[in-house]
């Protein structure tokens, strides 16, 4: 007897009681677990309460017949890999062919033979056993590329999204703004001062600040629009759906929260504390593609700096 067998469920169909018992007995001589059902719709409930690793199903029963017991577990995505083997009459052709129709993986005809049975029964499960396995390895696989896909779009240090992921963003929410003519405003932030910081502080306390500050800017933008890390010590906030006054409103809300922020270490700022400058472009008064929009918020942003930072500029 194979142990494996114990953990195999399998369901026999049948209206007539002795047939069950027959198939019962030779089946569990191997070690399966049996579980039986008298009809078609015995069978179903059966198939949903417990959901075996394979179905024995007599063709010819009361109300509901095997064949339509059969087409409905191979139309449902819970059931139609479950394996169904018919119970028909010897040389029953006519049967065979509606079976094969209905879905039935295999046939078996009547009087049983024990040798044969238990052969059709091994082979069935250890196919259901290789799809069960590649399905298991499907979602494995699936879930592998889902965080592949994450790592490769956030940057590793704040938990934003990097770069690539901005421009893929950016890029297609400008579209989106062309077809259906509204706006989308893209914030470009640079901490000010912030190599005195390092040089002050250590790098691991300037890597510290990225951070927070990163979770910052997260927290405070709406869930619709995006944070990104640009690069270095530059962040990017793309505005779904907001003009520029609007994002006016948010940029500079933006920079008074990272100016009243307390960051540690940073008395020993120039200005005294961390501060942000930021440059601000709004489609489609500041352009129409990525490169232009980006090049516009970068020389609001020079200028912020030029000015005197902790500052922003969203015009000329
Ligand atoms: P400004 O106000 O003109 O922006 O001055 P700044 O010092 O911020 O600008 P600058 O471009 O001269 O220096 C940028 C600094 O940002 C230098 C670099 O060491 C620091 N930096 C860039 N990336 C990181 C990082 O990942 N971690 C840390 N700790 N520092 C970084
Ligand atoms: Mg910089
Ligand atoms: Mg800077």
């Amino acid at each position: 007897m194979n142990n494996d067998n114990n953990m195999k469920t399998i369901l026999v169909v049948d209206d007539v009681p002795v047939n069950i018992q027959l198939l019962s007995t030779y089946l569990s001589s191997e070690g399966y677990t049996i579980i039986s059902a008298k009809d078609g719709q015995h069978a179903l409930d059966m198939v949903y309460e417990n959901t075996p690793d394979l179905v024995l199903l007599d063709v010819m029963m009361p109300k509901i017949n095997g064949f339509e017991v059969c087409k409905k577990l191979k139309s449902s995505e819970d059931t139609k890999f479950i394996p169904v083997i018919m119970l028909t009459a010897l040389n029953d052709l006519e049967n065979k062919i509606k079976g094969m129709d209905s879905g039935a993986d295999d046939f078996i005809t009547k009087p049983f033979n024990r040798m044969e049975l238990l052969a059709r029964v091994r082979s069935l499960l250890r196919i259901k056993y290789l799809h069960d396995e590649l399905q298991k390895k499907i979602i494995e696989l699936q879930s592998t590329k889902e965080e592949l896909r994450q790592l490769s779009i956030t940057d590793g240090l704040t938990g934003l999204y990097n770069y690539r992921y901005f421009k893929e963003q950016f890029t297609q929410e400008i579209s989106r703004a062309l077809r259906h003519a509204l706006n989308v405003s893209l914030i470009m932030i640079d901490i000010d001062h912030f190599k005195n910081f390092n040089d002050q502080n250590g790098h691991p306390a300037g890597d510290r600040v990225l951070q927070e500050l990163g979770s910052l800017l997260k927290s405070n933008i709406r869930n619709i629009d995006m944070a990104a890390r640009y690069g270095g010590e530059e962040f990017t906030l793309i505005l779904i759906e907001t003009d520029k006054n609007s994002a006016l409103v948010v940029a500079e809300k933006i920079r008074k929260l990272i100016e009243t922020n307390k960051f540690h270490h940073e008395e020993k700022q120039p200005l005294g504390k961390i501060t942000i400058s930021s440059g601000l472009s709004t489609f489609p008064e500041d352009g129409h593609d990525f490169s232009t929009l980006v090049e516009k918020a970068d020389q609001r942003l020079y200028r912020a700096k030029q000015a005197g930072r902790n500052i922003l500029f969203a015009d000329s």
